[in-house]
This record gives structure tokens, sequence and C-alpha cells, in this order.
């Protein structure tokens, strides 16, 4: 099968047998120069996870999150965001634009509020999974697996894959990864079948997540360059790891405008894009267009992929906090 419709089948999967969040593509470097980009990502509830559904449904950006801006009382939003006005003020916007702060002006001056506490301990342990269905086309999977390991981003790392997978494969990957064995045709047909579609070949070891870890940014093969990196870095790159996942969910594909795509299901997830002259998943965004031999160009009856992941998890679209839906500032006369 192929990895993305592999992808989507096992986030189905995961969403039918996990709490908290599911989310895809990924990216987990922290220090920005890494490029790694994680298939797929759980992140498991933290005890005051029900406050953050009640928290608009996007992205929180850190820098609002760590913003001296209060609850209820404003503040002119230099002082609430460090640094440089310009980039206060972009802050400022983009909380503002998620619903999270409110921006106004008043005197003269521009003054920020949250909307609500953040909830700092909604999310618990961030477990990643690294989809490779064929172990005879490895790709870059070696490299990736010892940049999560050596990083300790990650609570958890795992491999799922389709191969028989043999102690020389094992061998190969950092034994701290767990190793699952997917029959992704199990997880499609859903009911008893999808029960028995996951083998644990081996179990994931828990990673430091709270120490220092190192960042491979580069690996040729003369020189590696790295970048190590402190406690405190990683508890920030976990939460706006945790907040990309919440405001994202794994439903971030495309309906192409072709009469051949159909809505596959795959446990409760019953809006995937099929295309019937594929006999397959496919890709929107990379395979779909006039290109595409078998295009018939229609208008598609696009799927509420928000409403579907509403209606499976906790998250909520429309949670019942203030928001103002205009946040620039220079819309705005006083
Ligand atoms: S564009 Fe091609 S791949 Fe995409 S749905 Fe149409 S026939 Fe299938």
């Amino acid at each position: 099968m192929r990895e993305f419709a592999f992808e989507l089948r096992l986030c189905g999967w995961l969403e039918d047998r996990e709490e908290g969040v599911v989310a895809r593509q990924l990216g987990t470097s922290v220090e920005g120069r890494g490029n790694r980009i994680l298939d797929v990502l759980l992140v498991r509830p933290g005890p005051e996870f029900d406050a953050r559904t009640r928290l608009p449904p996007g992205e929180i950006p850190l820098a609002a999150i760590e913003s001296d801006a209060g609850v209820g009382e404003w503040t002119p939003v230099t002082d609430a965001v460090p640094g440089p006005p310009e980039r206060a003020r972009r802050v400022a916007e983009r909380a503002a634009d998620v619903g999270y702060l409110e921006l106004e002006r008043k005197g003269g001056e521009a003054v920020v509020r949250r909307v609500a506490r953040y909830p700092g301990e909604w999310f618990g342990d961030l477990v990643g999974v690294e989809n490779k269905p064929d172990l005879g086309r490895p790709g870059d999977l070696a490299f990736q697996l010892r940049h999560d390991v050596a990083l300790g981003l990650l609570d958890e790392v795992w491999l799922a894959t389709e191969s028989y997978v043999t102690g020389a494969h094992l061998n190969r990957i950092p034994d701290a990864v767990g190793v699952a064995r997917v029959d992704a045709d199990a997880l499609a047909a859903g009911g008893e079948d999808a029960e028995e579609a996951v083998e644990v070949v081996r179990e994931a070891t828990p990673l430091d997540t709270a120490g220092a870890g190192v960042e491979v940014l580069d690996e040729r093969p003369t020189e590696t360059a790295i970048e190590t990196v402190d406690g405190a870095a990683k508890a920030r790159a976990r939460r706006r790891l945790a907040e990309r996942a919440y405001g994202k969910g794994w439903r971030t594909y495309g309906f192409p405008d072709c009469a051949e795509v159909e809505r596959a299901a795959s446990g409760s997830a019953s809006a995937l894009p099929y295309c019937a002259w594929k006999d397959r998943l496919v890709d929107a965004a990379s395979e779909c267009g006039p290109d595409c031999p078998g295009h018939d160009a229609s208008e598609t009856q696009h799927p509420d992929l928000d409403a579907e992941r509403a209606a499976a998890t906790p998250w909520n679209p429309t949670p019942a906090v203030r928001t103002r839906t205009q946040s620039r500032l220079d819309r705005w006369t006083e």
C-alpha cells in the first residue's frame, strides 16, 4: 500500500482507539534547521485536556501563550509580548486571528487580553509514528529515527510497516524505537478485522524528554552537523508541537474536482479520498489535476472534514469563548 493511504488508515485506526489528538505531517525540529517532518503524532491527553477543548480550535501561537497578557485585564501589546514592537504586534494579531487574544486600541495604544487562562497541562505523552509500509525501500528511515531518539522530543517513537520485520531490520534502527507490523487492508475493512490489524513486534522504550538532547541537522558520509538542545527548549518545542497537532489534526487532505473521486470509509472516518479510476486512495495535492490521464473535470461535493473531526473526537470547532473577527489594528479606528 502507498504511504499516503497507509498513513490515513493508520490515523483513523489510532483515532478510534486512543484518547487525545491524532495529527499528521508535523515538523519536529527544535532548532528549525533540521527539516524533520514526522508522519503521525498522537498527543495523549493531560489532566487539563477538557479546558483546551473550550479554547479556540486552531493552533495558539507559543509567543501568545508565553506572553504577559492577562485574563480580563488589558495590557499594552509591547508590555505583554517581549521583543521588538513590530514582532509584538505580529504575535498579537496572529493570536487575535486564532481567537485566543482580544486586541483593541485604547487611548491610542494597542492593548491585548486573553479570552481565558491557558491550561498548561492539557497534553500528556507525545507519541510519534514513522510510516514505512515497505521496508525494502527505507529511504531516510534510519536517519529519521536516529534524529528522533537522539533529540528526545517525543515520549515514544514507533515505526509502522506492512513488511515482515526481520532481525536485520531491527538491528538497523535504534533500540528505543518500537516496531509495529500493520495489516493496512484489515484496517480498511474495519470491524473485527481491524482489532487484529496491528501487531507489536517490539515495544518502544520511553525517551528522556526532560533532559538535554542532540538534534541531528545533517548527516553526510564524512561529517554530521548537530546542535545540542537543552530541556527548556525541548519543553517549549513540545508545547508548540502539541498546539500544532491540536489545530491541524490529520484530515488535512483535499478532494479533487474530478468525477472519479469518491468517499471511502476507514473505521469511523467516512471521507477518505478514493479514486475509482486508480482503485485506491489518492493524494489530490500531488496526484490529481488535468495532467492525470483519468481526470474527468467535475464539481465535487467536498466533505466537511472539520465536522467529521468534531463528531469523532473531543476537538471543538465552535467553543463558547469570546472572539473578535477583526484583529488587525490597522483596520480599526478609535
Ligand atoms: S484526477 Fe486522476 S487520480 Fe485524481 S481522482 Fe481524478 S482520475 Fe483519480
